[in-house]
């Protein structure tokens, strides 16, 4: 029926059966819905998975059209690797995803600490203590329990990081984004 239905991310596999077993549900009867299934192609991308159908002068009717448009929203809620509930998540500023939060942890943990790297310099020539303020998100919670106690009380209380300890914090996070990069 489709013959690129190998191209299927594996969190979408279920979704695109049960559009399978819809599809095949309404046929009954319908010379016209039989022709759209049986020229039906699957386009599986990093954000949706999406069927068409390769008949253009003969339009699938408007159930299969329903049908069609169910698959692609319903792929937009569900990880795209593994099948949990998940959104459409911007990593990056170009870059789109439908992954839930744990398949997602990676690319975005390596795309802050490329934040993170690009920052340095900037704030290397400024010469101040660090505030969390200035860390990505993800990293912010390693920059707190990363504070060295021993530096002054004020500073803690304004969850600021000496510059020279902060070089270092960084300098670990830079070293895991190596290994999350090695990973793909
Ligand atoms: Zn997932």
């Amino acid at each position: 029926m489709t013959s690129n239905a190998e191209q299927i991310e594996p969190g979408w596999k279920r979704v695109a059966i049960r559009t399978l077993i819809k599809m095949l549900a309404v046929m009954a009867g319908s010379s016209k819905r039989r022709r759209a299934i049986a020229g039906l192609r699957v386009c599986s991308t990093d954000t949706e998975l999406s069927f068409f159908t390769t008949t253009p002068n003969d339009p699938p009717d408007v159930v299969m059209l329903g049908i069609m448009r169910k698959v692609r929203d319903r792929s937009r809620t569900v990880c795209k690797d593994c099948g949990r509930p998940a959104r459409v998540r911007l990593i990056g500023e170009d870059e789109s995803v439908t992954q839930c939060t744990r398949c997602a942890a990676p690319a975005l943990l390596r795309h802050e600490i490329w934040e993170l790297d690009q920052s340095l310099r900037f704030l290397k020539a400024v010469g101040r203590p660090i505030s969390a303020s200035q860390i990505p998100p993800l990293l912010r919670p390693s920059f707190l329990q990363s504070i060295d106690p021993i530096d002054a009380e004020a500073v803690l209380k304004k969850a600021q990081m000496s510059l020279a300890q902060f070089i270092e914090w960084a300098d670990g996070w830079h070293q895991i984004g190596e290994g999350l990069a090695v990973v793909h």
